[in-house]
């Protein structure tokens, strides 16, 4: 963190600091997130890897900055997309003050990956067991009595995140944890990801939605131009797929497809900008852009 960066606060009560989420795809680390923060930064989907960057969700209140990192589902790398995913992961938690790992009340007990990554990991971590609402309470005991013994966790918290169950006391404990710390960004950011970021992710969400198997996987959406006036935001977008038969799909017959991912996009759009949306869509082939570093970094990777 740039010196330069630090706002000048003059309250010694003030705390501030990084909190990362992390734990394996779709246990609702997003959903956490979002809980937490109040605003749908992360976006959220019933499959694995949906989130592929670093989201940082600032909350801001008086005495207190808490920057959250929702990260990309911990995997064995398959691609240097993946490669990419996991590297986010690590330097959200290099610089984390608190650790949130995050699990569910069905996850499979194969955690050695999570627990090879927290070696060496100064800040205490909290294990939150998310999806109570769908549990009973002898096997949410089973599953605090299980992971007890896995960990030497600083708390083990049941959680519903979708139901708001236990967030306030997630955000109590977290801020016992952070240090005393003027502000790291202006109270009024909620994020760092421009809106340009948020549109992609919007749009992104649409395909994990509308396309099965293989597709929402190879594509991925580009803003190529974002361009604001008083009355509406134009948003040109383009989405890459690694094939033309995936193009074909993606559009589907007649146009129908992508016209029912632009319906969509443009209304979860214009919630989030709160400004009437002007979307157009194109399809690109990018013969496997996943495994290709410089197609990666152009996305973002
Ligand atoms: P992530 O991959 O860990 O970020 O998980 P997401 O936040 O994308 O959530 C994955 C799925 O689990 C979505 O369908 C969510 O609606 C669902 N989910 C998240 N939290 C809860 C919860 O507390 N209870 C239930 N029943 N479902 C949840
Ligand atoms: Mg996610």
């Amino acid at each position: 963190m740039e010196e330069n960066l630090l706002i000048p606060d003059n309250n010694p009560q003030h705390r501030a600091g990084f909190v990362s989420i992390i734990g394996k795809p779709n246990v609702g680390k997003s959903t956490l997130m979002n809980q937490m923060v109040g605003e749908k930064l992360s976006i959220i989907t019933s499959k694995a890897q949906t989130t592929r960057h670093r989201i940082m969700g600032i909350l801001n209140g008086e005495d207190h900055q808490i920057v959250y990192s929702d990260t990309p589902g911990i995997i064995e790398p398959m691609y240097a997309l993946h490669e990419s995913m996991m590297r986010f992961v690590q330097s959200s938690l290099e610089d984390a003050d608190v650790v949130l790992w995050v699990t569910d009340i069905y996850e499979k007990f194969d955690e050695d990956q999570i627990v090879e990554k927290l070696k060496g990991i100064e800040a205490p971590v909290f294990l939150l067991i998310n999806k109570i609402d769908l549990a009973t309470q002898a096997e949410t005991t089973e599953k605090i009595e299980y992971w007890a013994e896995k960990f030497d966790f600083k708390e083990i918290i049941p959680v519903s995140a979708l139901e708001n169950f236990n967030v306030e006391k997630i955000f109590n404990r977290i801020l016992e944890n952070l240090p005393f710390h003027p502000p790291y960004f202006p109270k009024d950011e909620l994020t760092d990801k421009p809106e340009k970021f948020f549109a992609a992710e919007i749009i992104r969400e649409k395909i994990f939605l509308n396309y099965k198997q293989e597709i929402p996987y190879s594509a991925e959406v580009v803003i190529e131009s974002f361009q604001e006036t008083e009355e509406l935001i134009r948003i040109r977008a383009e989405i890459m797929v690694e094939r033309t038969s995936q193009k074909g799909i993606i559009i589907g017959k007649g146009g129908e497809a992508l016209k029912k991912v632009g319906i969509a996009a443009r209304k979860d759009l214009e919630t989030f900008f709160g400004k009437q949306v002007f979307l157009e869509q194109y399809v690109k082939v990018e013969d496997k852009w996943r495994a290709k570093p410089n197609k990666l970094k152009r996305f973002g990777y």
